[in-house]
Parts: C-alpha cells; sequence; structure tokens
C-alpha cells in the first residue's frame, strides 16, 4: 500500500472515531471515559472490515455487512440485551450510524438494503479534505457547545 493511500486511510479513520465521539459525548449521558471507548470504538469498527481476507467475498468486503444498517441494529440489539441501558445503545447506535451515514454520501455508498447487494450514494468526497475539516469542525462544534471536552479551546 502506497504512502498516500495510507494517510488518506488513517485520516478517514480518525474522523469516523472523532465524529463518533462526539456525537456520544454530546448526545447521551455516559461518562467521559465511557464515551471515548464507546465512540471512538464504534465510530470507527465498521471499517474493520479492512481486516476481512480478500478471498471471503460478499459481504465480508469492505462496505459490506459492516457498513450495512440492518447489521448495525443488531450490534444496537445486542449493546442493550449485554448492558440494559439505555444510554449504552444509543451510543453504539450513534457511533455506528454517524459512520454509515458518513460513507453512504461517499462515491462508494454504503448497501442500505442490505442483505440485498444494492447500494446508494450521494457522490460526495466526504473524505476528502474539505468534508474531513467539515466532520470535525462539526464535532468540535458539537463537543464545545454540548460538553466540557473541549473547553480548552473556548
Ligand atoms: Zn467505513
Amino acid at each position: 500500500m502506497d504512502i498516500g493511500r495510507l494517510l488518506f486511510l488513517s485520516v478517514a479513520f480518525v474522523t469516523h472515531a472523532v465524529v463518533g465521539y462526539a456525537l456520544v459525548r454530546g448526545f447521551t449521558g455516559v461518562d467521559q471515559r465511557t464515551g471515548a471507548w464507546l465512540g471512538l470504538g464504534f465510530g470507527f469498527a465498521p471499517d474493520a472490515d479492512f481486516l476481512f481476507p480478500a478471498d471471503w467475498g460478499w459481504p465480508f468486503v469492505h462496505r459490506g455487512i459492516t457498513h450495512a444498517p440492518l447489521f448495525a441494529l443488531a450490534v444496537v440489539g445486542g449493546a442493550y440485551a449485554v448492558s440494559r441501558r439505555r444510554s449504552v445503545a444509543l451510543a453504539v447506535a450513534l457511533g455506528l450510524g454517524s459512520h454509515i451515514v458518513i460513507d453512504s454520501l461517499s462515491t462508494m455508498g454504503v448497501p442500505w438494503l442490505f442483505p440485498l447487494r444494492l447500494s446508494w450514494n450521494a457522490g460526495l468526497d466526504v473524505h476528502g479534505p474539505i468534508g474531513t475539516v467539515l466532520l470535525w469542525a462539526l464535532s468540535i462544534g458539537v463537543l464545545a457547545s454540548r460538553t466540557d471536552d473541549v473547553s480548552w479551546i473556548t
């Protein structure tokens, strides 16, 4: 993998995690430590599909099952079943949901109707420089307006 692709993916991974963190901290009642684990972790989690071996095929490919709303609903249900806390289920939903929505806006899209192999996309360059700056600005805005997490910059 060339350095440009590695940099692009790294920035996209971190951006998904930061958006997940901001949404979880801004819109759930979980504490900062739990918010960090759930927001950063589930904001990034769908891209763990990069670890699937190439020969597994559909749906275990990048932007396959882990980017499907049906899969996200199953994980949210599982999180609630295990934790019995609505705030944890909401945090998981915000982390996974933000990732799926952001990726669905990109040119590659996500399988909204999984298990059907159809995808829709808005064709936006959400992981390009402008999209990345906007997502970081929105995340910092959520954190600044709804938490004390970035009080050092205000
Ligand atoms: Zn993704």
